[in-house]
């Protein structure tokens, strides 16, 4: 069987111009090894974004495969609904244990997006409960919370948003960065607003957009000041991408409702959870019949695979010492980053801990120079992925400091390639 005409004729990837994919030879992986991914043809390359930002330390980790083997030994899966299993309260535990203070409730799915959902449709149930009625949430320009109405919603990407509106529900949008702003539509619609729902310190889809510091603790003091939760997406930002376990603590922050999935599983699986405070829960609380029930859950809710593979992610956090081990990783990164910086076709490069965006300058959309850098890079042996003419790199927190000296190195000598393809087609200025 030829794989790769079989994709041409039956795949229909996500977030892809299928015209365009079809035109080019794609990349079938076949395994991995650590930080590495390898094709059928087994050519390497190191996983430069961690397989779309979740993988945390490497792939195949003995302890992660072992604590999902062992579940398999026991059960694949077994609902949420009407019954618990040791994996979803073992990790739910453990959870509670490492989130900000307050966070003592988890509520589980299956993806970033329904894990977006679930916090603002908690958010307003719990408002609705309490006798007020409050059907708009605070976003920011440029959020990404997902790929649902819901999540949508409460997007702010233009590209990605803006075909859907007639779908989605009103949302009132900040400008990233400024609490002037923030205060602004906290005070004329605060009485309307159930949450503000935010991306903690970086905003990842909008291509690696960091606040300036102090802003997310304003935007907290905000929203106490006028009585409205703050939900954080920690979706991308969660699990050590910034440093921290989460980008909350950076600046002591803690949310009513706090959204994590890509690494919880390590990037093994897909799972998710909305954890939020007694307060909240609270107020879900009643007799049967008076039907303050959070009527919410997907199929494979708290699935015990993805739960196994999740605590001993968490695990591993700790025997690894894998936020302290990043430490000089991450100053290693910004060193290797200095002279990207400095290049020629290069607008920016913008970074918070693992989190890096390097903003391309001077191409026309129809060049894909994204695009392009991606194709050069695994030419040379690194899967990276851009959004639009940024380059992402996110590198598994187990990258060692040789494959990262080799991913900079490669993204580095990637965009020369593609800047110095420009540069000859380009007329030089009179
Ligand atoms: C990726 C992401 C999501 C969506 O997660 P999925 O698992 O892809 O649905 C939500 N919020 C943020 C901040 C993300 O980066």
């Amino acid at each position: 069987m030829d794989l790769v005409a079989a994709d041409r004729k039956h795949l229909w990837h996500p977030f892809t111009q299928q015209q365009g994919w079809v035109e080019e030879a794609p990349i079938v992986i076949e395994q991995a090894d650590r930080c590495e991914l390898v094709d059928i043809e087994g050519r390497r390359y190191i996983d430069g974004v961690s397989s779309l930002w979740c993988n945390v330390h490497g792939h195949r980790h003995p302890a992660i495969d072992l604590a999902v083997k062992d579940q398999l030994d026991r059960v694949a899966h077994s609902t949420m609904l009407g019954l618990s299993h040791r994996p979803a309260i073992e990790l739910a535990e453990k959870l509670v244990e490492i989130a900000p203070p307050g966070l003592t409730r988890v509520f589980y799915s299956d993806s970033g997006s329904t894990a977006a959902e679930i916090a603002l449709k908690m958010a307003f149930q719990y408002w609705h409960q309490q006798g007020e009625r409050r059907t708009r949430f605070i976003s920011l320009r440029d959020a990404y919370h997902g790929d649902t109405i819901g999540s949508v919603s409460v997007g702010g990407i233009d590209l990605f948003h803006s075909t859907y509106q007639p779908l989605l529900f009103d949302v009132l949008h900040a400008e990233p960065g400024d609490v002037a702003d923030m205060e602004r539509l906290l005070s004329e619609h605060a009485g309307e607003v159930a949450a503000v729902i935010v991306e903690p310190l970086v905003q990842g889809a909008a291509g690696m957009i960091v606040h300036p510091e102090g802003y997310l603790r304003r935007v907290r003091e905000l929203c106490d000041r006028f009585g409205v939760l703050l939900v954080c997406d920690e979706v991308a930002t969660g699990f050590g991408r910034t440093g921290r376990m989460f980008a909350c603590q950076h600046e002591d922050v803690a949310p009513d409702l706090m959204c994590v999935a890509k690494g919880i599983t390590g990037g093994y699986m897909p799972l998710a959870a909305t954890l939020t405070t007694e307060r909240i829960y609270e107020g879900f609380l009643g007799r049967h019949e008076e039907f303050r029930t959070f009527f919410h859950g997907h199929t494979y809710t708290g699935n015990p695979l993805a739960c196994a593979a999740g605590l001993a992610t968490l695990r591993l956090f700790e025997q690894e010492r894998t936020l302290e081990v990043l430490q000089d990783k991450i100053a290693l990164l910004g060193d290797l980053l200095a002279p990207v910086a400095r290049m020629h076709g290069v607008l920016e490069v913008r970074r918070r801990g693992f989190m890096v965006g390097i903003e391309l300058e001077g191409f026309p959309v129809e060049a894909r120079a994204g695009h392009q850098v991606t194709l050069a890079a695994r030419r040379r042996g690194a899967i990276v992925r851009p959004l639009g003419d940024v380059i992402v790199l996110m590198p598994p927190l187990a990258i060692t400091k040789d494959e990262l000296r080799r991913l900079v190195a490669i993204t580095q000598e990637s965009i020369a390639e593609v800047v110095a393809a420009r540069d000859q087609q380009v007329p030089l200025a009179a």
